[in-house]
């Protein structure tokens, strides 16, 4: 057992352009304790902090500064909680933050380079290296990927994801089990053999979670996200299981309501959120103090989730994400607040070891033949251990009275032990034989007598055992039925896992069809991109609504405009380059491994070669000795040694690329997936504007008639040159420019949304759709015209 407190880090988000650091110094010299002081300005001490202290002082197991590295956080932190889950203790770290500090960074990592991944890709690597290096054990790994928001789970992993909205979804509740263990149903553990395959699932995971989003509901700022490892082990032959889980947890933005000034629906899961939020903070207080006998785990679905993380059988690691620039100061001070509260909760780790039921029906034989063996005792087999001195002495009294008793009646009684039994026998033989007793008879007659008796009682000991080998028996035979009704059990659970997923293996064959054609370079990196984005739109259950199905040809080109301004573009391009270079760099290192192979080979024929010319050799010539070193094959051995280790080298060399190159297309899929989804929401926004602009213009025009056929309106306001990237590009380099993107881009739009000329009247159908891909498109291609010089000619 591992008793320990949680270990409680910070982690400072590096500030914006446009940020304003507040004042604050990190003081690491005791290399066990950091602290981070905050000092605070009269003017912010005023309001929102509203005692009167200037600096705050905190401390923390570690402080990563701005500057810290994907690699040195996951070595400090999450490489020592991955080593006690593969060892088989349960293991939890934490991200905790306001919204934009920095925790789905820390946990999954940024989306644009390969050395931005964040823990869990990184704990996944680590995890399966070690797997790969230890076979003295068996190991199963399972992944589960846990979305709770507005206190429901989903799971993130589900097939059904792509093709049904959240709500949709069956949600993932908590079950309990007599002895309080909290199980999850439809919480999906998917078996990970590799680190690919658990790559995928996250990968996966991940874009379930982005496509779920809507403008109206940013789910991953208000939303906790668990993605758990599970690992089992188990040495072979033994009936020992080990089994760990390891949490990797994204939790939701922790910024008070008041701040974030938001209204209705978004108020109401903005309570939800902080109202879990505040019962993580309940059950910490309630863990810190001491004698408390109740913790509220079971308030939310969180706290049920992560009881074991919280004051139980874990080892537990909070990150407190901060973003120090003046306006964050008060949040920033909160978190702190809260992981001071959360250093203060120990836990008690223990190892997570069962035993298989068929170990216990192996125990019970050897009960059984332990009985067996005293029964065989009884009915004859002598036991190992001598009667004592003492003993012996008692015996021949024993025998002596009863010799001389002449009461008919008497019995020698020694009990139930074959030994005394024999030696009475014995013994009374050697009288027999040595002393003058006149009345043989009479002896004998008692000796008879006595055997009678012993008769007797080893009957009844034989009874009563046989009695015991019998329930024995019985119990084995429960214990077995047991054994194949869970087996039974497991079977037809199988079973509909593979009814259910059969829906699931096209999406899966889509994933694993995507990865193989994205293996190979001339599918990657063909001019054809463009082409591979707008054909991806059609798949996009949003458009084929809004279109019936088929996308128009406006739609078409002003999806391509869009991916131009698009902030993530540039990023997109960076990874092609990047992936181009690293495939070409793969290319060549494949290259050279097969010229290295192609040399062992031609190395390995040379030396047998030489091999059999010395034997034949020595078969001609005996006086030739074959035993003797041969300085050329040797030579040859040395050669091909060398060759292999720079085979090797260069075989992980090219290990690590693929590793690389799969990530890189996991973060362009993902950053796909991003551009569709913005497109979809300007789009939509888009079509809807122009419909009310348009039920306007119809009003005014013909307020009497309902569809006047053609129509035309005249816009207002030219449109400004360039409107459309400018805004766009503006705000690319901020920290939430996702975000922020569509709504610039829509606010500059929707200016001058009625016509892309001053002077052309566009002709107008009264179907909304048809007229919003109509303008689309003459936007669209204004804008290229405008890109290529051409703009208003
Ligand atoms: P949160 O999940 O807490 O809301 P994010 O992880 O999404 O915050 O971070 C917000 C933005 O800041 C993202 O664009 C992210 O890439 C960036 N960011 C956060 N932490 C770091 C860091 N340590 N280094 C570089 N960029 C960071
Ligand atoms: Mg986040």
């Amino acid at each position: 057992m591992v008793k320990e407190t949680i270990r409680v880090y910070a982690r400072l988000k590096p500030l914006g352009r446009r940020q304003q650091a507040g004042i604050y110094s990190v003081d690491d010299d005791d290399k066990s304790v950091s602290s981070l002081e905050i000092i605070v300005p009269h003017d912010l001490a005023d309001g929102f902090v509203n005692n009167k202290r200037e600096n705050y002082k905190f401390k923390f197991q570690k402080i990563f500064d701005q500057e810290a590295k994907q690699d040195v956080v996951f070595d400090s932190i999450a490489r020592p909680v991955a080593e006690c889950a593969l060892a088989g203790y349960n293991g939890t770290i934490f991200a905790y933050g306001q919204t934009g500090s920095g925790k789905t960074f820390t946990i999954t990592g940024g989306a644009e380079r390969y050395s931005d991944r964040g823990i869990i890709p990184r704990t996944l690597s680590y995890i399966f290296d070690q797997l790969q290096k230890d076979n003295s054990k068996m190991y199963t790994t399972h992944v589960s990927y846990l979305e709770i928001y507005n206190e429901c789970g989903y799971d993130l992993l589900d097939p059904r994801h792509e093709a049904s909205r959240l709500e949709d979804l069956p949600k993932v509740t908590i079950m309990e089990d007599p002895d309080q263990n909290i199980h999850l149903k439809n919480l999906s553990l998917q078996q990970a053999n590799n680190e690919e395959e658990a790559l995928n699932l996250l990968f996966l995971g991940d874009t379930n979670r982005m496509i779920a989003e809507t403008p109206m509901n940013q789910a991953s700022t208000r939303s906790h996200c668990i993605f758990t490892i599970h690992i089992s082990s188990k040495e072979p032959g033994s009936a020992t299981i080990r089994r760990s889980k390891l949490h990797l947890v994204d939790l939701a933005g922790s910024e008070r309501v008041a701040k974030t000034g938001v209204g209705g629906h978004l108020l109401t899961e903005a309570k939800y959120i902080n109202l879990s939020l505040h019962y993580l903070e309940q059950v910490i207080i309630a863990l810190a103090e001491k004698n408390r006998s109740h913790i509220p785990y079971r308030n939310s679905m969180m706290t049920s989730v992560l009881r074991d993380s919280l004051g139980g059988n874990c080892m537990t690691t909070m990150i407190a994400t901060l973003s120090l620039d003046k306006r964050n100061i008060d949040e920033s001070i909160s978190t702190c607040r809260f992981a001071q509260r959360v250093a203060l909760i120990k836990n008690e780790a223990v190892l997570n070891e069962e035993v298989d039921p068929r170990l216990m029906v192996v125990q019970l034989q050897k009960e059984i033949q332990e009985l067996k063996d005293e029964l065989a005792l009884v009915t004859g087999k002598q036991r190992t251990s001598e009667l004592s001195q003492e003993e012996l002495l008692q015996l021949d009294k024993l025998i002596e009275t009863f010799l001389e008793d002449n009461d008919p009646e008497s019995t020698l009684d020694v009990g139930a032990d074959m030994r005394k039994i024999k030696y009475c026998f014995s013994h009374v033989k050697q009288l027999m034989n040595h002393s003058k007793i006149s009345d043989k008879k009479t002896v004998s007659q008692h000796i008879s007598e006595e055997k009678d008796t012993n008769k007797a009682a080893g009957k009844e000991e034989l009874k009563k055992l046989k009695e015991l080998l019998q329930q024995r028996d019985n119990e084995i035979n429960i214990l077995v039925n047991m054994l194949k009704k869970e087996k039974k059990k497991a079977q037809d659970a199988l079973f509909q896992l593979n009814v259910a997923s059969a829906g699931s293996t096209a999406l899966e064959q889509s994933l694993s069809i995507n990865l193989e054609e994205k293996w190979s370079p001339s599918n990657c990196f063909s001019l054809k991109e463009a082409k591979d984005l707008s054909s991806s739109v059609n798949r996009l259950p949003f458009l084929s609504r809004q279109t019936g199905g088929k996308m128009s040809l406006g739609c078409q080109e002003a999806f391509e405009v869009f991916k131009w301004d698009h902030a993530d573009s540039i990023t997109i391009e960076d990874n092609k380059q990047l992936l181009k270079q690293r495939f070409a760099e793969a290319k060549c290192l494949g290259e050279k491994i097969n010229e290295v192979r192609n040399k062992i080979n031609h190395l390995k024929g040379e030396l047998t070669q030489r091999h059999i010319q010395r034997v034949v050799l020595a078969v001609s010539n005996p006086s030739e000795e074959l035993n003797t070193l041969d300085p050329v094959e040797e030579k040859l051995r040395t050669q091909i040694e060398e060759e292999k280790k720079s085979y090797k080298t260069m075989f992980n060399r090219l290990k690590g690329l693929k590793v690389e190159i799969e990530h890189l297309q996991l973060l362009m899929e993902k950053a796909k997936v991003k551009l569709q989804k913005d497109f979809e929401v300007w789009w939509s926004e888009e079509s809807t504007n122009l419909q009310v602009c348009q039920e306007k213009t119809e009003l005014v025009r013909s307020p009497n008639s309902t569809t006047v056929y053609p129509q035309f309106i005249k816009s207002s306001q030219p449109l400004p040159t360039n409107s459309f990237s400018e805004t766009t590009r503006a705000s690319s380099n901020e920290e939430t420019s996702g975000k922020n993107n569509s709504n610039n881009f829509n606010s500059s739009t929707s200016k001058t949304r009625t016509s892309p000329s001053s002077n052309t009247p566009i002709p107008l159908t009264g179907d909304s759709q048809i007229d919003a891909d109509i303008l689309a498109f003459i936007k669209a291609r204004q804008n290229i015209l405008q890109k290529k010089g051409l703009g208003n000619k």
